[in-house]
């Protein structure tokens, strides 16, 4: 666009601003799966009403806006008493998991660092269902990597971990629970295995960390997964998520202040003003905060308990019908609410096609190490209200998946797998991309294809790949 000459009415943004949006995934419906963690219309208002109320004063200097100093220290609190967090302590409310998992990965890098300057580059080890998050901190941070494939249940593999640990390993990371296959890695070993060698180990709880505590009082046996393990050192655990507070909310936790301090940033070779920085952002909004604040405060324990039981409840339920379904099968039994639905005889992706024709919002997830490609499932609290429909409409998706065409695109790719060498060269693809049109911009009508051509390239192409559509994607409009 360009700037207007005059600027526009207020009524005028509004009636273009809710113009815009009619292609947005209708997540009020309660079948967007995925996305959007929605806790109704009561919740929504009064995290809205607090996020505005706050929208405009700056986080970026404690001691100018001290009620947001206090809001992080009892949003903090709260999350550190839900996650059994020692007196001792510390943590940061951060913008969402990434930036809490980035963090820990700092405070990780840098105690390690300070401790053995000669360390060199240093290494974490990584279960393969960690969140990718832990793998961007390592690329923005300069740390080496290993991923360790996991069990047949999806969950960490210790003795396998163990055995990944080099001189250079500062952290070790498990989950609870993993985003793919919503199961909880053996915490307790994984602490035992950090405290032997002497090493930190992170427990990403972004999306876990809400629920767990409700569905062990609901009745589901969980082994213990948060600071009560001794050897877990820090922990991420995402209030916008099944916190239900707006995006922007999410706090990482240390056991002690002392691991928390190789987290913070203060510069003093410049001209400005005093920069310390507790977190990546520097000036940012204190909206998000007053919002997640509003949301435990609003919501309550009684809240929590209430939402928690219709998605322990509707889980269920979903887990019931697609074990019962003779063409879909879970690949894990889920500690949350989380699911991820396989088959070995109909096209997954193709179902995930025909359920967005039938108004459904889920995810498609790729083949990677033992886990096939597969159909996720974030089972929100309005789920409970429309498994039934669920159910059939993905019945019908399937019976619909067996009438498309499959298998083309893949043995297209297999045979220029083949012939690419290793490493493989971008050009040689280039065909392909032009067959399925994904470097044209804007998304085609089925991504079925394009999810199959990705399925079966290698993942150093499928990044390269989506690079590039990213490119396609974000222009400057200036019409
Ligand atoms: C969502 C998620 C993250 C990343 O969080 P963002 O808020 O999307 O940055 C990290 N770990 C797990 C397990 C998650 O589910």
């Amino acid at each position: 666009m360009k700037i207007p000459k005059s600027g526009l009415s207020k009524e005028e943004i509004g009636a273009r601003l809710s113009a815009v949006r009619e292609g947005d995934v209708p997540w009020r419906s309660g079948k967007v799966w995925a996305y959007v963690y929605d806790a109704g219309r009561d919740v929504e208002s009064v995290t809205k009403s607090a996020f505005m109320d706050f929208l405009t004063e700056n986080g970026l200097d404690p001691t100018a806006f001290p009620s947001l100093l206090k809001l992080e220290n009892e949003v903090v609190g709260a999350v550190a008493s839900h996650l059994n967090a020692p007196e001792t302590a510390a943590g940061t409310f951060t913008s969402g998991g990434t930036e809490s998992i980035l963090l820990a990965v700092k405070a990780a890098r840098d105690r390690a660092l300070s401790a053995r300057p000669d360390l060199g580059r240093p290494h974490m080890v990584l279960p393969s269902t960690a969140h990718a998050a832990f793998q961007k901190a390592a690329h923005y941070l300069g740390l080496d990597v290993t991923i360790v494939p996991v069990d047949a249940s999806y969950r960490a593999d210790v003795a396998a971990m163990d055995e990944a640990i080099t001189d250079r390993t500062v952290l070790l990371v498990g989950s609870a629970v993993s985003y793919a296959h919503g199961v909880l890695d053996p915490i307790e070993a994984l602490g035992k295995l950090a405290s032997d060698r002497g090493l930190l180990l992170h427990v990403d709880a972004c999306i876990g960390g809400f629920v767990l505590p409700y569905f062990r009082r609901l009745g589901a046996d969980l082994p213990p997964f948060d600071f009560s393990v001794p050897g877990v050192t820090s922990m991420s655990c995402d209030l916008h998520k099944y916190g239900f507070a707006p995006k922007g909310a999410s706090v990482v936790l240390y056991r002690d202040a002392e691991l928390r301090s190789h987290q913070f940033y203060a510069c003093a070779t410049w001209t400005g003003y005093t920069i310390v920085n507790a977190a990546v952002q520097s000036g940012k909004s204190g909206g998000p905060l007053a919002a997640a604040w509003a949301a435990l405060k609003f919501i309550g324990d009684d809240g929590y308990m209430a939402l928690s039981t219709k998605m322990y409840e509707a889980t269920r339920k979903v887990c019931e019908g697609i074990e019962a379904h003779p063409d879909l099968h879970l690949l894990a039994a889920p500690d949350a609410n989380l699911v991820a639905i396989a088959s070995d005889t109909v096209d997954v992706f193709h179902v995930v096609d025909e359920m967005s024709r039938r108004g459904w919002t889920v995810q498609a997830q790729l083949t990677y190490g033992n886990s096939p490609a597969n159909i996720h499932l974030s089972v929100n609290p309005r789920a409970v209200e429309c498994v039934e429909e669920l159910l059939a409409d993905l019945d019908a998706s399937v019976a619909a998946a067996r009438g498309l065409p499959s298998g083309h695109v893949r043995s297209l790719v297999e045979s220029l797998n083949a012939a690419a060498g290793d490493p493989p060269s971008r050009d040689a693809y280039q065909p392909l991309f032009d067959a399925l049109g994904v470097d044209g911009g804007g998304l085609p009508d089925r991504m079925a294809p394009i999810n199959e051509a990705l399925d079966a390239l290698p993942p150093s192409i499928r990044e390269q790949l989506l690079i590039e559509f990213m490119g396609t994607l974000f222009t400057a409009d200036r019409g």
